[in-house]
């Protein structure tokens, strides 16, 4: 049985995207989130919102 020799593969080097300079999909890049206050046993929602740290980009914008 003859082995075929393969030839010595060379990976280019593929540049890499820069990385966080995506900005982030939740928060859309404003680094906070709007939550809807829910209260009551039934989690009855009210009219306020308040507004957390974006729980994916931690506040940066970018994910
Ligand atoms: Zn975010």
């Amino acid at each position: 049985m003859a082995t075929a020799k393969k030839p010595p593969t060379r990976r280019p080097r593929s540049p890499k995207p820069a990385p966080a300079a995506a900005t982030c999909g939740t928060c859309a890049g404003s680094g906070e989130t709007t939550t809807t206050i829910r209260v009551g046993r039934k989690r009855r929602e009210i009219a306020a919102t308040q507004t957390g740290l974006c729980p994916d980009c931690l506040g940066t914008g970018t994910a």
